[in-house]
């Protein structure tokens, strides 16, 4: 019998799985394991089981996800079985993979954070544990949100242009893996003095700028809890882009203090526009979506309005 939801689970990026089967489930819902390696994570898979199970998700069909390609795959097969909710424990590159196929089915993403950063959780007021995360998605609060396409591509999150992605690229999955976002911030501060900015020309709807950096949010949040974009609703139809102007660093603790205090940034440095597409026809720029960095090519992003169907969170703005 087919299950009616599916729970992909990913124990973390960078380790490695030895492949083996689990003949044995949490009280005979299926488990089929493809690759497990460690203890702990069969452990943390069952209690995921458990706590979706005592939320009333009962039938769930459960697998270790391998890498980005393998939960894509096994989205497309659950796109082909019509399931009804996919369950996702992961990242914000596990919750990329996940939408981008299940965008436009109808099918809820039920996202359970098992990141370091969780953005798209925090974008839908989800809590950071997998027990207060299951309690929220108990109470079957459905909502479509927004995505953003980049390059037929897709993000929840976020996409950056210039220097962040050129972070995120030269810093190591198996560093990321072990340190999380501390990585980031090491490689940031490396690259400070490394990274060659180079202006570059962005095209949002119909206005040009200059930037050096460009971030395009779908939600508030950066990188975890920093607020980035306060306005960003993830139901307004719109992007909120960031263009940084000026290569300074301080630019990028002015633009996070202004927006601290509510106030405009001084717009010569850095200005937030909201935009339905962004384009940047340069083709050596360094681009990133959802912190998995892509190949480098001429960008184009646009919105693509209540796209996801989710299970959100109290307070997220319908
Ligand atoms: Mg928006």
């Amino acid at each position: 019998m087919m299950s009616k939801n599916l729970l992909l689970f990913n124990p973390g990026s960078g380790q490695k799985f030895i492949p083996a089967i689990v003949p044995e489930g949490v009280r005979k819902i299926p488990v089929t394991v493809g690759s497990v390696g460690a203890e702990p994570v069969l452990t943390k898979l069952q209690t995921t089981l458990q706590y979706l199970y005592r939320a009333g998700f009962r039938d769930v069909e459960a697998h270790v996800t391998r890498d980005y390609m393998d939960v894509v795959d096994k989205c497309k097969a659950a796109v082909g079985r019509r399931v009804d909710t996919v369950f996702v424990f992961g990242g914000d590159g596990t919750v990329n993979a996940a939408l981008s196929i299940l965008r436009n089915t109808g099918i809820a993403l039920g996202v359970l954070p098992g990141g370091t950063a969780n953005v798209f959780a925090r974008f839908l007021h989800i809590p950071l544990t997998v027990d207060d995360a299951v309690s929220v998605l108990q109470q079957k609060r459905r909502m479509k949100v927004d995505i953003g396409a980049c390059n037929g591509d897709y993000f929840g999150c976020v996409a950056g242009m210039g220097f962040d992605a050129w972070v995120i690229k030269h810093t190591p999955q198996r560093v990321r893996a072990i340190i999380g976002n501390l990585s980031f911030i090491i490689t940031a501060f490396r690259a400070i003095a490394k990274y060659r900015f180079k202006k570059f020309r962005v095209i949002i709807d119909d206005k040009e700028f200059d930037a050096f950096s460009v971030i395009v949010q779908n939600g508030p949040y950066y990188g975890g809890d920093v607020v980035f974009t306060p306005d960003a609703s993830l139901t307004d139809g719109y992007l909120d882009c960031i263009v940084f102007k000026d290569k300074r660093v301080a630019t990028l603790f002015h633009y996070l203090w202004a927006v601290r205090r509510k106030q405009q940034p001084d717009t010569s440095r850095a200005q937030i526009v909201k935009a339905r597409t962004i384009s940047i026809p340069d083709t050596s720029v360094y681009y990133h979506l959802d912190g998995e960095p892509r190949e480098k090519k001429p960008v184009t992003i646009s919105v693509e309005p209540h796209a996801l169907n989710v299970y959100a969170g109290e307070g997220v703005k319908a």
